[in-house]
């Protein structure tokens, strides 16, 4: 990203109850198709402490005045304000982050079906404005004197610090459930595709959805944002493994306590029956499902499948199968409608999914290389687009590198296995990963990976032949099932329907007589999950 276009459009940021531009030349994004620049983005001479006191006093005091069901209304309001603005987002997502309209559609569509789903879930929770998380419980023989546990809104500010490959969706899940527990938010997106989230936004702000301070934008530089954490706030951080070292370590977590979920990177596995043979349902529905992985959204989805683990008799099968259908990939300028991948976000990415790929190149061998077709419509010298590449080793026992490294790009790795305790060992490799799919027509061998493989994922997505064309996809993040994993996939927990608003509420015991706890219980509503 260049400093120098000063001419270019600088988008305000909405901080404070008003819209505010940064001071400074602020940072460029560009189209990573065509390579112009678009608009710029900066929050320099913002006065953060301002930003901060007015979500968490003001947003938050007008927030937790609500019940959940007014709260669930004000979203199912938002969905009706990003509703009609669907056009531009998806242009914006063109020109930025230069994606085909069906990968767009991820996105954009991902976060307003995110934000409906809260809206219809916070519904049924009514004009309660704390929730109650189980039974009561007796504290001794005399059963007038009894424990409840109980949930209420955190009386802070929610600050989303997003990654590049999700600017809406990465918005909107996280949104739904702040928004829905009377939590206000203050996202800021990553820089290079800032653009559609200061813009949906904008959209919700002027359309007077929600209440001043409920919502706020703050686009470029992170510095000095997590200085602003007090106690009772939270921070939700969403990329790489490197910045969340950094935000965990950063004293508003490690001193004041401030509440921490993070969302980082995954080398995520797709796993095949022992049983499974070349004719197999379940063989071809792994193929497929690898494919579209790895193409979708050119591979740019913390969820996409990086390794592939086949019966060592299938390796060869695999790599001709998967390799066939990655030949139907046209790649280059999403705008030519006979583009099915478009770019990557950022030339900087193009770079970087380079150099990942030559370093697992060391540890494999090459099964299938898109690069050799021209790209459609594009400029190899100028667009950020990398075409699908198959790698394979057939000694994933030796490799280091291909269970460490993840190129977050349309990159797969295909590994044969000798036994199934020995598929689970190499997947453990990962060292935690947000999701492994299993492909099989066992339930006995699914039920079996989803035991063994549970601890170290945080979904485990089996596909069999009878739900071949209903299950949701591998890589597809839907609410109403845990997204996070554990270890290097950064140990977070969100979406699982109401259970992400656990993270949003503070739980206590109130240990009280039974007639004060039923007083309590008349403006609660319980939790069941
Ligand atoms: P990144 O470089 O770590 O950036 C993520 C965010 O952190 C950006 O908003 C960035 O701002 C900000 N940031 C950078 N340095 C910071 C600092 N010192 N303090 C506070 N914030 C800072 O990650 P990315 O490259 O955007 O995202 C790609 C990675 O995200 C991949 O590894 C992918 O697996 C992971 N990811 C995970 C999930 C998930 O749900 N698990 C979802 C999507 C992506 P700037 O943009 O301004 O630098």
């Amino acid at each position: 990203m260049s400093t120098h276009a000063t001419s270019l459009t600088l988008l305000p940021n909405f901080f404070a109850g008003r819209w505010q531009s940064g001071t400074g030349t602020g940072s460029t994004l560009v189209d990573p198709v065509l390579g112009t620049e678009l608009v710029r983005v900066g929050n320099e001479g913002l006065d953060l402490a301002e930003g901060f006191a007015f979500a968490r006093d003001q947003g938050g005091q007008a927030l937790r005045a609500m019940s959940y069901g007014q709260r669930a209304a004000m979203l199912g309001a938002i969905v009706k304000v990003l509703q009609a603005n669907r056009d531009a987002y998806y242009d914006i997502a063109t020109r930025n982050a230069g994606t085909t309209t069906k990968d767009s559609a991820v996105d954009i569509d991902g976060g307003i079906f995110t934000l409906g789903y809260y809206a219809r879930q916070g519904e049924a929770l009514g004009e309660a404005h704390l929730l109650l998380d189980g039974e009561r419980i007796r504290m001794g023989k005399d059963p007038a004197f009894q424990t409840q546990h109980v949930l209420t809104p955190t009386r802070g500010v929610a600050l989303f610090i997003n990654a590049f490959n999700f600017p809406a969706w990465g918005l909107w899940e996280k949104a739904a459930p702040a928004l829905l527990s009377g939590v206000p938010v203050i996202v800021k997106p990553a820089t290079a595709t800032a653009w559609l989230t200061q813009r949906m936004v904008a959209d919700v702000v002027e359309a007077g959805v929600v209440p001043a301070g409920a919502l706020s934008v703050i686009c470029g530089s992170s510095a000095g944002l997590m200085d602003q954490l007090q106690p009772f706030d939270v921070v939700s951080f969403t990329g790489s493994a490197d910045t969340a070292r950094i935000i965990r370590s950063h004293p508003a977590v490690a001193q004041r306590s401030v509440r921490c979920n993070i969302e980082a990177d995954s080398l995520n596995s797709a796993l095949l029956d022992p049983s499974a043979t070349e004719g197999s349902e379940a063989f071809h529905l792994l193929v497929s499902e690898v494919v579209r992985e790895m193409t979708v959204k050119s591979g740019q989805k913390c969820t996409a499948i990086r390794r592939v683990f086949v019966p060592r008799a299938l390796y060869q099968a695999a790599a001709q199968a998967i390799g066939a259908k990655l030949a139907n990939t046209t790649v280059g300028n999403p705008r030519n409608e006979a583009v099915r991948m478009g770019a990557l976000v950022s030339r900087a990415q193009y770079e970087g999914v380079l150099a990942g790929l030559a370093q697992l190149k060391t540890e494999a061998e090459v099964l299938f290389d898109g690069s050799r077709v021209p790209l459609v419509d594009a400029d190899p010298a100028v667009a950020a687009c990398v075409a699908p590449t198959l790698l394979g080793t057939p000694k994933p026992v030796d490799a280091r590198v291909l269970h460490e490294v993840e190129v977050f790009g349309p990159v797969a790795t295909l590994m044969p296995y000798d036994s199934e305790a020995q598929a689970y060992e190499l997947i453990r490799r990962g060292e935690g990963s947000l999701v492994v799919s299993v492909y099989s027509a066992d339930p006995a061998f699914i039920a079996r990976a989803a035991a063994e493989l549970g601890d170290s994922h945080g979904r485990v997505h089996a596909i069999s032949p009878d739900v071949a064309a209903s299950q949701t996809g591998h890589g597809n993040v839907m609410p109403m099932s845990l997204h996070g994993g554990p270890g290097r996939a950064g140990g977070g927990e969100e979406l699982g329907g109401l259970r992400a608003l656990a993270f949003y509420h503070r739980r206590s015991a109130v240990q009280a007589s039974a007639a004060a706890l039923d007083a309590l219980a008349a403006g609660g509503a319980p939790c069941a999950w």
